[in-house]
């Protein structure tokens, strides 16, 4: 049985996360910013244990994670997956824009694990999965901030999967095509309909695929397994 801390998990992939993990007996703990209706729901549902917090913000990210660990007794997987979209124009980026969505895609993912790899290093033992994006890897137009914010986790990934395989820590991130969450109930069903076209396997993909691929990650079958980038897309950035 694992102790698992999942951020952003109140909804869509990160909602699945919770649930599959609690599905198959490990203890999970899970983040939220704000909607505690949801959180409450999942709680309840998977018995997971619940922490509101902003992880833009370093010390709300201490907090919960210290709060995580209390509850799990400690943390052994990490999936850094809160996240924002947004989609506008580059030229009509402001400065606030740019700071956050750095400030959650990216600056989230590196107070959370600064956090939760201290006892990970101290057991010599843990598996830190970040959820990216395919615009991570190809870039997307009208969202240049979330594309670097993703490209970001990449390298994050790559290069704490090297500092931290002698702790015997693994570092892997799943590269996420288009998926059926509230992030994308704005699109409209023309753009919908042109990303399906846009996808080998003519579909959208459901948070549930994404969260199979994390728990792969997690398992003991990942185990020689650091430092990738696993598209999970339908095959759209091939
Ligand atoms: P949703 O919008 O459905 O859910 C986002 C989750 O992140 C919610 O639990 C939300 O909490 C939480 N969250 C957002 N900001 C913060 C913050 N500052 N502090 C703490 N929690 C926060 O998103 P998805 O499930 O669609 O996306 C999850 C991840 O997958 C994101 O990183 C996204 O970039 C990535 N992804 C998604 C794709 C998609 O097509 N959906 C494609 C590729 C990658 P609350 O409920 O309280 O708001």
């Amino acid at each position: 049985m694992d102790h698992v801390l999942i951020t952003g998990g109140s909804r869509g992939i990160g909602a699945a996360c919770v649930r599959a993990f609690a599905a198959q007996g490990d203890r999970v703990a899970f983040l939220y910013r704000r909607n505690d209706e949801a959180a409450r729901r999942v709680a309840a549902e998977t018995g997971a244990f619940a922490v509101r917090a902003d992880l833009s913000n370093p010390l709300e990210a201490k907090r919960a994670v210290g709060e995580a660990e209390a509850a799990l007794g400690g943390v052994d997987v990490l999936v850094n997956n809160a996240g924002i979209s947004q989609i506008k124009l580059f030229t009509d980026l402001t400065d606030d824009d740019w700071r956050g969505m750095l400030a959650t895609n990216l600056d989230g993912a590196f107070y959370v694990t600064r956090e939760a790899v201290r006892g990970m290093i101290a057991r010599h033992r843990g598996r830190v999965i970040n959820i990216g994006s395919m615009w991570g890897k190809v870039g997307a137009s009208c969202e240049v901030h979330y594309s670097a914010a993703k490209a970001g986790l990449r390298g994050l990934t790559m290069s704490l999967a090297k500092e931290l395989g002698p702790s015997g820590i693994t570092v892997n991130c799943v590269e996420a095509g288009v998926i059926e969450t509230e992030m994308n109930a704005g699109l409209d069903a023309k753009t919908r309909a042109e990303l399906a076209d846009a996808t080998p396997l003519c579909r959208l993909g459901t948070p549930e695929e994404v969260a199979a691929a994390v728990r792969f990650l997690a398992s003991d079958a990942a185990s020689f397994i650091t430092g990738q980038c696993l598209g999970v897309d339908g095959g759209y950035a091939i």
